[in-house]
Order: C-alpha cells, then sequence, then structure tokens
C-alpha cells in the first residue's frame, strides 16, 4: 500500500468484475479509476504546493485535515477533502472481497459483545448507512486504547462528504450515488443488500488493534 507523496493509485486487489452482480464491473473501474484516481491528483496537487505535509502518512494527513487549525481554511478543507477522498476510497474498497465470509475470533465475539448478535449488528450498521443525508459513509470504528473507558470497543457512526471519524475504522461502506446508481439508480436499500454479500470481515479482523 502507498502510503506517503507522492500517492499512487495502487490496483484492486481483485478483478474488476469479481464483486459481481452485488458491485459492477462498470461501477467499480468508474469508481476506482477515476474517481479515486481524482482524489489521488488532486491530494498530490496540493502537497505540490505544500512540501512540508509531504512526509506525512495518509492517516496523519486525515488526522490534520480534521483538526487542522494552523493551515489556512483553504489548505484545511482540501486536506480533507482529498486526504479523506483517497483513505475512505482504500478502506471501503479494501472492506468488499468475492466469496466473502462472516467474521470469526476476536472479531465476532466483539460483534456480539457490542451490538448482541451479528443480526443485530448487521441492521443497525443497515439503519446508519440508510440514516446518511445525502453523501457519506457508514463505518464500523474501534475506540482507540486511551481515548476513554470504553477502548476496544466497537460502534457504528456516518460521516458526511468525505470526512474520515475518529478512532480505528475497521470497515465501511460508500454511500455516495456513484456507488450503486449504475446498478440500483436511487435504490440504496438494494446496494446494501448485495454489499453483505461481499463484506470482507477477514481484512476487518486484520485491522483490530
Ligand atoms: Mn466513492
Amino acid at each position: 500500500m502507498n502510503d506517503k507523496y507522492p500517492f499512487v493509485n495502487v490496483p484492486l486487489p481483485y478483478a474488476y468484475n469479481a464483486l459481481e452482480p452485488y458491485v459492477s464491473e462498470k461501477t467499480l473501474r468508474l469508481h476506482h479509476d477515476a474517481l479515486l484516481a481524482g482524489y489521488i491528483e488532486r491530494l498530490n496537487a496540493l502537497l505540490d504546493k505544500n512540501p512540508q505535509l509531504q512526509g506525512l502518512s495518509l492517516v496523519e494527513l486525515v488526522n490534520l485535515g480534521r483538526t487542522a487549525t494552523l493551515l489556512p481554511y483553504a489548505t484545511a478543507l482540501s486536506l480533507r477533502r482529498n486526504a479523506g477522498g483517497v483513505f475512505n476510497h482504500r478502506l471501503y474498497f479494501d472492506s468488499m472481497s468475492p466469496g466473502a465470509k462472516p467474521p470469526r475470533g476476536e472479531l465476532e465475539a466483539k460483534i456480539n459483545r457490542g451490538f448482541g448478535s451479528f443480526d443485530s449488528f448487521r441492521a443497525k450498521f443497515t439503519a446508519a448507512a440508510m440514516s446518511v443525508f445525502g453523501s457519506g459513509y457508514a463505518w464500523l470504528v474501534e475506540t482507540p486504547h486511551g481515548e476513554s473507558s470504553r477502548q476496544g470497543e466497537l460502534r457504528i457512526v456516518t460521516s458526511a462528504n468525505q470526512d474520515t471519524p475518529s478512532g480505528r475504522a475497521l470497515l465501511c461502506v460508500d454511500v455516495w450515488e456513484h456507488s450503486y446508481y449504475l446498478d440500483y439508480f436511487n435504490l440504496r436499500d438494494k446496494y446494501l443488500d448485495g454489499w453483505w454479500n461481499i463484506v470482507c470481515f477477514s481484512n476487518a479482523a486484520a485491522r483490530l488493534m
């Protein structure tokens, strides 16, 4: 994974048609090769002009965009949109795989502890993704060590635009219309129904702290 300036659009870890019929090859090509590529181009252009930020990792850039008060407003906003756009899309594509299996081991235990059961987690996550007004994401996030007495607990959060939530992001679903419009038109619920067949819980488990 290319994690520092200059960022490159690393290929998907699966074939463009590997997520069919849930996410089509056409959608995936557009989403990865055009939309994500655009975020990478704009992030690199921003860093061209701000050499003092070039040594930071993608996560550091995302955190800086979220909290920066020392940067000029336009720089912080562009960082938030474009570092977020790269991080969020990479995690989204990594949250999917063909032939995905349900969570096992520690992740399964944490999901059961946090949400009662897998079915209850799925219902809550789907409701969160449906509740995003306009463009954004739903996330499964682990509370970082040292943040609160709830450290290590899982929670479901949503974000608008290309904002990235704090905490350790394990999984996300992109609910911008470009993620599903070609395949499902405006029917976000149908997209999410299909999406559960390709959620890669083994990748999510590998991100646990
Ligand atoms: Mn997207």
